[in-house]
């Protein structure tokens, strides 16, 4: 049997990701924003970051491991026949997927769709004439020993199958994907990056609005630290990568985990560069050192918001502002750049509140820093309370750069010109730019 992954994109002047944001995806458009510093960064990120969804490389992974052709691709392949094409899902690329279900089923193409999105979203697939694989995909296929016939004759929504340790998964099918393009992340390195994960799952209060426990659920996962030094080494030896962007929603939420995953690296001395999401709770300075030294150049944080009352109206679990400044500034100055994420117009959010948060922005003054519109997404808590509200005519507008629904406080306008600021003042900052000079100018000299 031949399978074809397909992964479709539409063809967009900004970076559009798949596997972020728990599998939903975001696109970084910059609030279309005209700014020349919003035109540099959709440059610099569309051409820094570019890999494809976990789910959808684990599960070639899977495949392979059972003996079945495999083939990825981001268009349809016309001029080879495959017997089931699996196409990944999102919201970010929606409309897109649709069309291209429509393409394959017109000519008597059977297609399963995969991924949180189309778990939690499955009536469009199913109306486009495909089938719908709901929960971890790569579980249904693992040890997969079927034919053509099983799967064509399988209801509309296949669901419910077992689920297995993530220690008892083959290894992902990077090989097919590195056929089709070289997966990339410059922030933490050059050549070629690929994702991997150490846990899954985060069981933190956020959930109310976070994609991340759809697609993974609450309960913390872990994968034994020497299966995830096996794969690294693994994909050094045949992929030549050495640089490794670490997929877990909260990557040291465990610490004793953590700390043996990093001694491992550690003592393999290979010199791995890699990028980290974790959350500022789960950060100490030892524990920041051990990071340094295996090679984490890059950490994720979310900040959200500077306002007390505007996180704890959307659940979120903060650490202090003194804490996350102090944390923050000890990474940068060991040497790990951070990129702290904000929430421009969380529900309780007003102009004034979020002004603040952006003087703290530029008060934490981190390497990188990213500004995303609150978006409620179907199937978290908080989207019961906004689906009456939807605005966008498309699920391809939920790219967290723009308000789709009716905010109780704010307007488009307000959205727009919050977000074009942000960026604008953030990059334009002095204290940012004598930062970065700085930075620059000492990597000359160490080099
Ligand atoms: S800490 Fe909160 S925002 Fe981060 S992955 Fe967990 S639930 Fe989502």
């Amino acid at each position: 049997m031949k399978f074809l992954l397909l992964d479709v994109y539409p063809n967009k002047p900004y970076r559009i990701n798949k596997d972020q944001n728990g599998g939903y995806g975001t696109a970084n458009n910059y609030g279309f924003g005209n700014s020349l510093i919003s035109k540099i960064l959709r440059f610099v990120v569309k051409n820094s970051v570019d890999f494809p969804p976990h789910y959808l490389v684990q599960l070639a992974g899977e495949l392979i491991n059972s003996g079945y052709e495999v083939k990825y691709s981001r268009n349809i392949i016309k001029n080879e026949n495959f017997d089931i094409y699996l196409l990944s899902s999102s919201i970010v690329c929606h409309e897109t997927e649709i069309e291209t279900i429509k393409d394959l089923v017109k000519d008597n193409k059977i297609v399963f769709v995969t991924g949180p999105f189309a778990t939690n979203c499955s009536e469009p697939y199913l109306k486009a004439g495909a089938k719908v694989i709901k929960g971890e995909p790569e579980m249904f296929f693992h040890k997969f020993n079927k034919d053509v016939e099983y799967l064509i004759n399988l209801p509309n929504i296949v669901e419910n199958f077992p689920t297995y340790e993530i220690d008892d998964l083959a290894l992902p099918g990077w090989k097919i994907i590195f056929d089709d393009y070289v997966p990339v992340m410059k922030f933490i390195g050059k050549g070629p990056a690929i994702s991997i994960y150490a846990s899954k799952g985060c069981p933190y209060s956020c959930f109310y609005y976070c994609v991340y426990p759809l697609q993974q659920g609450r309960k913390l996962r872990i994968k034994s630290p020497q299966k995830v030094l096996n794969e690294m080494i693994y994909f050094n030896e045949k992929l030549n990568v050495k640089n490794f962007i670490f997929r877990d929603p909260v990557f040291s939420i465990d610490r004793k985990h953590t700390v043996e995953l990093c001694e491992k690296i550690i003592d393999l001395k290979k010199n791995f560069k890699i990028g980290v999401e974790t959350h500022l709770k789960n950060i100490d300075n030892e524990l920041a050192h051990l990071l340094k030294k295996a090679g984490v150049n890059l950490i994720y944080v979310g900040i959200e918001s500077s306002d007390t009352s505007v996180k704890e109206n959307a659940s979120r679990m903060s650490d202090t502002n003194i804490n996350q400044i102090s944390k923050i500034n000890y990474l940068e100055k060991i040497g790990i750049k951070v990129k702290s994420m904000y929430i421009v117009g969380l529900p309780a959010d007003t102009r004034e509140t979020y002004q603040n948060t952006f003087n703290y922005a530029k008060k934490i003054n981190s390497t990188y820093a990213q500004f995303n519109v609150f978006t409620p997404y179907p199937g978290t808590p908080v989207f019961k309370e906004y689906e009456n509200k939807i605005t966008a005519k498309k699920y391809e507008e939920f790219t967290q750069n723009e308000l789709v629904f009716s905010h109780n406080k704010l307007s488009t306008k307000d959205i727009f010109e919050m977000l074009d600021d942000s960026y604008k003042l953030y990059y334009s900052n002095p204290n940012w730019v004598v930062k970065y000079l700085l930075s620059k100018i000492k990597k000359i000299f160490i080099h």
